[in-house]
């Protein structure tokens, strides 16, 4: 029966074959990778079964330069009719939605972040085949042609357990070379050549005569095909780091992890002692479409002596760090336990905490050393690092407080808090001011006299920012200020304002009685220059805070405590101090015009549209009348 691929399936199968046709070698790479892993599972069932041992795991080549076919073969784990069509059936699958939004991109890049490996046979087949048994289940047939649909059906073949992949190569000069062995050779061993299991294909060899003496005669031979492995299988893990060339781990990366592009950042430790192990980790140098996604899944690899135990292992990463991809080997694993039980040995808690540790100081050494590729890193995954903060009430929070990293109001440039601290020595606090964008942010009206000032603030602009740092509470004894809340004031002008604020007491009063359900308060502030109002908020939630969770399906309707501040200098001020002993409606107008006004600036709905729109009106009619 003939099945049509998912939409968005096809939208990619078209997208890659048509944007990575620059990069077709890789399909080999990606079918390799997935035959490996195929075996590793298999392996791994073995431990329990013992009817799915593998006496010679391997991977075969096969090359019919008649047929143009390629076909690889391996002893895997197989998969049944449900599995071809939920695995070959659709691209993506975790993610059909955030891809087809990043689809529109329309970027290579995008591709990267699905794991699309086994489609990437059709950069370079217009034909597939897959034939594949499982364990104590029937061989079925997979072919598609294609972009539009493919084919299960029950093999009638007599067949193994485990996968053969038949790929119909496309006519043309650029497909011929993957006829050739040689060819295929040269991208196992630029690609493959850790895979731990052989790689077998058919090479021709010359088998020379031999005189008397056994001495080969030179020029008597006779060609023979033999099958012979052309990986050197050695875990890359298990090499020693100075025998690794970078481009060797970038490649093993790439491969083993479906990855386009190279990791920023290698990490490679092996420990003996009292635990031993090898850890093999990397920082990639972008994040997929899905890190931020509920269906994000941790990448790191448990491996026991080079035996493949699990994928996935969220039990290995902390939280914060779950954007590292890895892979992990220890022999001081008890294997026969059931995963709940694994989780909770106590050496897996051991590594766990290993691989922490290890990834902060590769961090702050990157920090420290690499500055430019440390903010290419915070830029992908520094957020994460703050929602590490404020994950479990902070449990995290002293691993995590040198990591973290702002924008500077000064520089426009990522800013520890050290590096704050250290700048701004003789100030008490931090100061920060929160919002969605810096250049949004530097028109507000309270940022007009820190900038004038030459102050430095910190620019808070994702959204958990603020919720981290109320969980973070100090840094080096200093606390975090909001430069936008109600009582951050100018230590040099409160006198000013106070008997300011003394001399305008009725009119003050006269407002707060007209916005008495708006606000909490309506003061003076020395803060504004140019703008004649600001709304602050007062003790703890803020206004960004409040637009936060006002985005959430169950904010319970929170609110920030609003002050409405007024600038003394200001016209409008002075205009409003007339009408306040010759016209007290008018005033009372202006008072929620001007209410209205802070609202927007500040970026909130405004509560009566209508209302606003009327006074508005109003006024302007009166304006013209004049
Ligand atoms: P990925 O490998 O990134 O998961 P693929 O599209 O390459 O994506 O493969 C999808 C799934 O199909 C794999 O996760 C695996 O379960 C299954 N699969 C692919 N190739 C094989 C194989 N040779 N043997 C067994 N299962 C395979």
């Amino acid at each position: 029966m003939k099945k049509e691929f998912k939409a968005e399936s096809k939208q990619l199968l078209e997208l890659m074959i048509n944007s990575i046709y620059s990069n077709k070698e890789i399909f080999l790479r990606e079918l390799i990778s997935n035959a490996s892993d195929a075996i590793d599972k298999r392996k791994f069932l073995a431990l329990k079964n013992k009817e799915l041992e593998i006496v010679d795991p391997s991977i075969k080549i096969e090359v019919d330069k008649k047929a143009r076919t390629i076909s690889l073969i391996d002893t895997g784990v197989g998969m049944n009719e449900q599995e071809l069509e939920e695995y070959l059936g659709t691209i993506a699958h975790s993610g059909s939605k955030e891809f087809m939004q990043a689809l529109e991109n329309n970027s290579v890049e995008v591709i990267g972040q699905f794991g699309v490996g086994f489609y990437s046979s059709f950069i370079v087949s217009d034909k597939v085949e897959v034939y594949s048994k499982k364990y104590n289940e029937a061989p079925y047939h997979w072919v598609s042609e294609g972009i539009s649909d493919y084919e299960i059906a029950k093999s009638t073949s007599n067949q193994e357990i485990g996968t053969r992949i038949i790929l119909h190569l496309k006519k043309g000069k650029d497909y011929d070379v993957f006829l050739e062995e040689n060819e295929l050779e040269k991208l196992v061993k630029k690609y493959s050549d850790y895979i731990k299991y052989p790689i077998l294909m058919n090479k021709e060899i010359k088998v020379y005569d031999t005189d008397e003496d056994g001495n080969e005669v030179h020029d008597k031979y006779t060609i023979t095909n033999e099958l012979q492995t052309i990986n050197s299988q050695e875990a890359i893990w298990k090499r020693p780091k100075n025998k690794v060339k970078a481009e060797e781990y970038d490649n093993f990366y790439m491969s083993h992890f479906h990855d386009w592009q190279k990791p920023l950042k290698t990490i490679y430790r092996k420990a003996e002692g009292t635990l031993n192990y090898e850890m093999l980790l990397f920082i990639p140098s972008h994040r997929g479409f899905d890190f931020f996604s509920p269906t994000y899944q941790e990448q790191m690899d448990l491996y026991s002596k080079s035996v493949f135990i699990e994928s996935n292992c969220d039990y290995l990463i902390s939280y914060p760090f779950r954007f590292i991809k890895g892979i992990v080997d220890s022999e001081d694993l008890s294997l026969n336990i059931s995963r709940e039980m694994l989780q909770q040995d106590k050496n897996v808690t051991k590594l766990a905490k290993a691989i922490e540790s290890r990834i902060k100081s590769e961090l702050l050494k990157m920090q420290k050393d690499q500055r430019e590729d440390y903010n290419k890193f915070y830029d992908e995954f520094g957020q994460q690092l703050v929602y590490g903060i404020y994950d479990n009430y902070g449990v995290k929070k002293e691993l995590l407080q040198d990591l973290i990293m702002f924008k500077s109001s000064k520089t426009k440039e990522y800013l520890t808090l050290k590096e704050y601290v250290t700048n701004n020595s003789d100030a008490s606090e931090i100061l920060y001011v929160a919002g969605k964008d810096i250049s949004v942010i530097d028109k507000l009206p309270v940022m007009e006299q820190i900038i004038s000032n030459e102050k430095e603030v910190l620019y808070f602009l994702n959204d958990v920012d603020e919720f981290a740092i109320g969980i973070l509470n100090e840094y080096e004894g200093k606390t975090f200020k909001n430069i936008a809340s109600a009582d951050y004031e100018d230590e040099s002008s409160k006198e000013d304002i106070a008997s300011k604020s003394k001399a305008n007491e009725d009119l003050l009063s006269q407002l707060k009685e007209v916005l008495k359900d708006e606000v909490s308060d309506v003061v003076l502030t020395s803060r504004l220059k140019s703008n004649p109002v600001y709304l602050a908020s007062k003790d703890g939630l803020s206004i960004e805070m409040e637009k936060t969770l006002a985005q959430m399906p169950d904010n319970m309707g929170m609110k920030a405590t609003k002050v409405l501040e007024i600038n003394p200098d200001h016209e409008l001020f002075k205009a409003m101090n007339k009408l306040y002993d010759s016209n007290k409606d008018d005033l009372n107008d202006y008072a929620k015009l001007l209410y209205n006004q802070a609202l927007l600036i500040e970026g909130l709905p405004i509560e009566n549209p209508v209302e606003y729109s009327s006074l508005l009106t109003k006024l302007m009619i009166k304006a013209s009348n004049k």
